[in-house]
């Protein structure tokens, strides 16, 4: 599904040479990279503050924890994610709220978060899914109104942007109270093992955001708050530090490999391409199609299987149905079409290296697969 291999061969001197100076300093943890790598991620984001830390999971639940919720408090949220985004709001007690998402674009729905809204509702974690983001104007209009705090998860779509209907276009990450990603190896800004990031435009709420992943303190051995222990280590800073140079280069490769696979499958019956969305620069963390009726999606996998071609199903079961949520949760109408989207999404290969070999073999074997059958 990605190539990390050949891309790093690519940017191999440089990440090199940042791993050495790491090494060659065995200042392991809170090295100088880190510090420079979130100012420069915040520049590239067109946000006031990025906080590191350990990974995504981590991010989202120490923006929850900023934001001092209570047991019981109500947090929205689509059920059509990875299931890190809502573990953490159970983990912190609270309730997830599960909403339903657009069919076509994936991303959690304006008008389905409305009808969430009870006097508990202290968040809306909207989820900018496969690399394109949620329609926030809407989610951001009804949060203000009702004065709930937003904390977008921006794993899948850094380097994306959306545009608002007055023309003002923003980076991903850059339009809530609260933002977060991760750079875990296959995300669109992977490092080389974990990494997560929180971002915000508020001063002191970054401060508050950076004790929380630092044990509470804010001067060493003085606890002021409960945190955790959640870094982002230098070794990752500095290979962070040279991909991010690259972060936009990186998204037109995949963007690339997205022409060519909406190229090759345009107009067929059986296959729905990912839309775009006319607000959003979709950065296609994954390539997500949606599988006629009537397509035996088992057996797709296992006809591109024996080709060498993987696929992924992203994702196969809804959190709202996972065991871990049996209880707990809230359930907001049917989820119509997260239900319906489960059993007919899969995704493609997509990542920065894949050449016209690979893609014209992929499509062929797709198209193949699915002229054949039925
Ligand atoms: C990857 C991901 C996370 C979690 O990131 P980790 O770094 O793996 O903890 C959270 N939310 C979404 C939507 C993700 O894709």
């Amino acid at each position: 599904m990605v190539d990390l291999k050949s891309q790093y061969q690519k940017i191999k001197p440089a990440i090199d040479k940042g791993i050495q100076e790491v090494l060659d300093n065995a200042n392991f943890i809170a090295g100088k990279q880190v510090q420079e790598f979130a100012d420069e991620l915040a520049v590239y984001a067109g946000v006031k503050k990025v906080i590191p830390c350990a990974n995504g999971t981590d991010a989202l639940q120490i923006a929850l924890m900023a934001l001092d919720l209570q047991p019981g408090d109500e947090v929205i949220t689509p059920s059509f994610t990875y299931f890190a985004t809502v573990e953490v709001i159970a983990l912190l007690k609270c309730v997830p709220v599960f909403v339903d998402v657009n069919p076509e674009t994936f991303t959690i729905d304006a008008e389905e978060i409305e009808k969430a809204i009870s006097p508990k509702t202290k968040a809306i974690v909207p989820v900018h899914l496969y690399g394109q983001a949620a329609n926030m104007e809407p989610i951001l209009a009804l949060a203000a109104k009702n004065n709930i705090a937003v904390v977008e998860d921006n794993a899948q779509a850094i380097g994306g942007e959306y545009t608002f209907s007055n023309g003002k276009t923003f980076k991903n990450g850059s339009m809530s109270l609260i933002s977060t990603t991760s750079f875990f190896p296959s995300k669109n800004l992977g490092c080389y093992g974990d990494g997560g990031a929180i971002f915000t435009n508020d001063e002191e709420l970054a401060l508050k955001l950076k004790m929380i992943a630092n044990h509470g303190q804010r001067i060493k051995y003085y606890h002021d708050l409960i945190g955790c222990n959640s870094r982002l280590d230098t070794l990752q800073a500095a290979i962070l530090k040279v991909k991010l140079q690259h972060l936009d280069e990186f998204c037109n490769a995949r963007r690339a490999v997205a022409d060519f696979y909406d190229t090759a499958f345009a107009n067929h019956p059986k296959i729905k391409t990912p839309v775009r969305a006319s607000y959003a620069k979709h950065v296609y963390h994954q390539y997500t199609m949606i599988l006629a009726d009537g397509v035996d999606r088992e057996a797709m996998i296992n006809a591109l299987k024996e080709k060498g071609i993987p696929t992924m199903l992203y994702y196969p079961l809804a959190c709202h149905k996972q065991k871990a949520f049996e209880k707990g949760a809230r359930i907001v109408g049917d989820l119509k079409n997260t239900n319906w989207l489960s059993p007919r999404v899969i995704s493609l290969p997509i990542h920065t290296e894949m050449d016209e070999e690979q893609l014209n073999y992929i499509t062929k074997s797709v198209l193949e697969f699915l002229n054949k059958s039925n």
